[in-house]
């Protein structure tokens, strides 16, 4: 499904959803401590939502058996919460949430690393994963084209040694979680579908310290970096407005 021009009722709950989505990943990053559970988090996530009033997106989506994803390391999204697997320290933690509100869905993830990072690189990844996605957002507006937006992903990230994922990439998402178009972090600006204002997307950029290359995991879910090269991730839903955006996932 094309993802739409959503109505001034849909984005008032979207901006509801995303206020959500924020403030249980700003408790997240708050939270998040060597020692812990990946499923602790998402237990914690669950807490938060349940108290705000939205619930979790991600919950049963073709099967996800749970609210979060947590992604360790050379694991780049898509991990499962699980109580056996503990946060140690220096560890690159990826989380991954989604929330509904009256029938409106945003997505977002943030990368942190825990406790003391093991190297300098780690940082530069995490920052500068972060930045690439501020690059992706700042080339948006109405008639923006998704080139565009990857090609401005991809621009500031080629300075430096990294590989950009591309069998995974951004969406349009409201109505559903993953609405097309794909929003690749790469690419040719002037190429691909047009975007307009009132459209709701998630740019999603997802770095690595190698290739570009990923592989499933025996989960069937975990995505993992081939070479087990460390990765970061981070996302907002944004609102394409005349003149630019309107991030929707940070408070
Ligand atoms: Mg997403």
């Amino acid at each position: 499904m094309l993802t739409k021009v959503k109505t001034a009722e849909e984005i008032v709950n979207m901006r509801e959803s995303g206020r959500m989505l924020a403030t249980v990943l700003v408790i997240l990053e708050q939270k998040v401590a060597v020692g812990m559970t990946t499923k602790e988090l998402a237990n914690i996530a669950a807490e938060e939502l349940k108290k705000l009033g939205g619930q979790p997106s991600f919950l049963g989506y073709q099967g996800f058996p749970d609210v979060l994803c947590v992604s360790l390391n050379n694991e780049v999204v898509h991990g499962i919460p699980n109580k056996e697997r503990v946060i140690n320290d220096g560890d690159i933690v990826s989380m991954d949430f989604g929330v509904t509100y009256k029938g409106m869905i945003t997505d977002a993830a943030r990368s942190v690393i825990v406790g003391t990072p093991k190297q300098r690189g780690h940082i530069e990844l995490v920052e500068r994963t972060e930045r690439s996605l501020e690059a992706g957002i700042a080339a948006v507006h109405d008639q923006v084209r998704t080139g565009d937006i990857g090609s401005s992903v991809e621009n500031y990230l080629k300075k430096f040694p990294y590989g950009i994922v591309r069998d995974l990439v951004g969406h349009g998402v409201g109505h559903e979680l993953h609405e097309d178009p794909n929003i690749p972090n790469y690419g040719r600006a002037n190429t691909g579908p047009w975007l307009q204002e009132g459209m709701t997307i998630a740019i999603e950029p997802m770095v690595t310290l190698g290739t570009e290359r990923v592989v499933i995991a025996e989960d069937n879910w975990t995505i993992l970096t081939a070479d087990k090269s460390w990765a970061a991730h981070f996302e907002d839903t944004i609102l394409i407005t005349k003149t630019g955006a309107e991030v929707l996932t940070r408070l």
